[in-house]
């Protein structure tokens, strides 16, 4: 998904800021950077600011207009400092991360950056489905352009790597529930009844080792119950428990 994510920068006219962006980019983990008609060619400067990310800014493509920069995305995505008179579909840079991340699974996507002193012109933002603002302090909206380029990546990869926790969640709960012993219509979890007879064994174990008086309880099993609920032992955990008490029968009763 991160490979199809390509970063555009429109006529950018400071070729630090280029390596900055290179920067950006490849700390989270984005490696194709489009330069559209840059002002000058990236430099030894831009080399230092790219520090690890030299590749990046090395394979860079340029060309000369944002539609060649563009013309096979399924997305486009403009950022926009400041909320122009044209009304257009917003993002917010979450959104943004979450749509990119989405779409970039099936084909190239693109997130294009303005010019330092003007952003980009309301052409340039009309060939984007959607805009994007980074909500910044309204008196001084403006971000360095590396450092915008910095923060929508971010974004973007936060996406990225919850989609991947979800699906090795998925993988982990399917491959939890192929090896367990659970048979048609039963449960994860515990039946209540089931539960009842863990707490009384856990109860009982308790009073062999002395640790509960019967005489005065006091509200030991109540502390028991809700650390219990809150850790919702399943059917293996709560198996392991029960042998764990067997366990300290055992041993109590060879001790008598
Ligand atoms: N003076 C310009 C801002 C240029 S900043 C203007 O008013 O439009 C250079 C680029 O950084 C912008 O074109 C945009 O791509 C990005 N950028 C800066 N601040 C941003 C913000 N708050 N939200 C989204 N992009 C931003």
């Amino acid at each position: 998904m991160l490979d199809n994510v390509r970063i555009v920068l429109v006529n950018t006219s400071d070729c630090r800021n280029m390596g900055s962006a290179a920067r950006a980019m490849k700390t989270m983990g984005l490696k194709n950077l489009v330069l559209v008609d840059p002002k000058e060619m990236p430099n030894g400067q831009a080399q230092a600011l790219a520090a690890g990310a030299t590749d990046v800014l090395a394979n860079a493509k340029v060309v000369a207009t944002m539609k060649e920069a563009i013309e096979d995305c399924g997305l486009v995505v403009g950022t926009s400092a400041r909320s122009r008179t044209l009304p257009w579909p917003m993002l917010d840079p979450r959104g943004c991360g979450k749509q990119m991340s989405q779409e970039g699974k099936e084909y190239p996507v693109a997130l294009v950056f303005g010019r330092e002193s003007s952003g980009l012109t309301n052409d340039e933002l009309q060939l984007c489905h959607y805009h994007v603002a980074i909500p910044a302090n309204p008196e001084y909206s403006s971000l360095n352009l590396a450092m915008a380029v910095q923060t929508l990546s971010y974004e973007i990869r936060m996406n990225f790597l919850e989609a991947e926790q979800a699906q090795f969640d998925k993988q982990e709960v399917e491959s939890d529930s192929s090896d367990s012993e659970l048979q048609e219509g039963e449960s994860k979890y515990q039946l209540v009844e089931e539960t009842e007879r863990f707490y009384d064994h856990f109860e009982s174990a308790l009073q062999k080792t002395g640790f509960i008086q019967p005489k005065h309880p006091g509200i030991i099993m109540t502390k028991v119950r809700r650390l219990f609920n809150r850790a919702r032992p399943d059917g293996k955990e709560l198996k392991m428990l029960r042998g764990i008490l067997a366990s300290i029968d055992k041993s109590v009763k060879n001790k008598d």
